[in-house]
């Protein structure tokens, strides 16, 4: 690993989101996905919406606290991704509530 890769945008090319991650892993370990639910505090970019689909998950369970923090420059990936899953019938769950532990995002840390 390269610390040019670790920098700004390009540790966003250099590695794997983490909902992709998720879906590569289940893979590797033989754990089927097909209409399964992932919960992720977030709402997944595009990138990781297309694994989300290809994996045929059907329900996502995200944290409406979480995504109302979401930087203005990730606005553009997270409503694109959001009409990809409307298209291919993924239903979302957003939890309204705390969950009861320190989160880090954007820059900043907070009670989640
Ligand atoms: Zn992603």
């Amino acid at each position: 690993m390269k610390d040019y890769m670790l920098k700004g945008e390009n540790k966003h090319i250099f590695f794997n989101h983490a909902e992709q991650d998720a879906v590569y892993k289940a893979a590797k370990l033989g754990t089927k996905t097909e209409g399964k639910t992932m919960v992720m505090p977030w709402l997944p970019c595009i990138r990781c919406t297309n694994a989300i689909i290809s994996a045929g998950i059907r329900k996502l369970i995200t944290h409406k606290q979480m995504i109302e923090r979401t930087d203005n420059k990730w606005k553009y990936e997270l409503r694109e991704g959001l009409k990809l899953l409307s298209e291919a019938g993924v239903s979302i769950v957003s939890y309204d509530g705390k969950v009861g532990e320190r989160a880090y995002m954007h820059g900043e840390e907070w009670e989640a």
